[in-house]
């Protein structure tokens, strides 16, 4: 079931605060989907490949379609004609085979590096020093066809919301050195991807413009 109701109140807060609502709909059917859409909402998010495939064949081509899961290379070629934005890149063999199907489709992808802020050793990323490590071997000539336009991330699982603060602040403030070093001059940089349903509140205070939001949407996964 949908919650138009707080689909209404989240998009008004976020409008105002230029804040961009994902809205996360793994494990939901795409009638669900097409009711939000109704509504008005485009940006929709998916972390299962198979999952984004069945439905995106079954929706309105202008959907923008967010990948914020785990990508594997081999399945990048999938999703590649049609994905509008890939949240969780972190290592550059993943990245050079998105390039080349980009390429393949005669199109640019855009993504965002993923970085590792919480306190636990279950989630994907890379730290600040890996994230350097990687730009510095980033060749943008040979990697025509992305564009690296931020970074994502998720705060550790806990009620401590003064640690998840801290933990988006730590992204945060590593975007924005980057939006002025490595990315000075290049606008596209400009995505902050952080908050979701339980901890929207204390990424967007710490100045997460991209949230991915689920559960308070479309209700809890069964
Ligand atoms: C599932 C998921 C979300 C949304 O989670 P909710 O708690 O349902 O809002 C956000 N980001 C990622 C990467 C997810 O996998």
């Amino acid at each position: 079931m949908v919650n138009l109701e707080a689909w209404s109140e989240l998009t008004n807060e976020f409008k105002a605060k230029g804040v961009t609502l994902v809205a996360v709909s793994k494990t939901k059917p795409a009638s669900d989907i097409q009711a939000l859409y109704d509504a008005g909402q485009r940006d929709f998010g998916e972390n299962y490949v198979q999952e984004l495939v069945e439905k995106e064949v079954l929706l309105p081509t202008d959907i923008h379609w967010h990948f914020i899961g785990h990508l594997q290379s081999n399945k990048v070629k999938y999703i590649a004609p049609y994905v509008h934005l890939i949240h969780a890149v972190d290592n550059t063999g993943l990245l050079a085979e998105i390039n080349k199907q980009a390429l393949k489709n005669n199109r640019t992808i855009d993504v965002l590096l993923q970085m590792y802020i919480a306190n636990e050793d279950t989630k994907f990323g890379m730290d600040e020093q890996e994230i350097k490590d990687f730009l510095q071997h980033f060749q943008p000539h040979v990697m025509a066809n992305v564009r690296i336009c931020g970074l994502m991330g998720m705060a550790s699982f806990t009620d401590d919301m003064e640690q998840v603060k801290r933990e988006f602040t730590q992204l945060h403030t590593f975007f924005s050195h980057l939006a002025t070093t490595c990315f000075a001059g290049k606008p596209e940089f400009k995505v902050c991807s952080m908050g979701m349903s339980s901890d929207y509140g204390p990424a967007i205070e710490a100045g997460s413009n991209m949230v991915r939001i689920g559960s308070l949407l479309f209700g809890s996964r069964a």
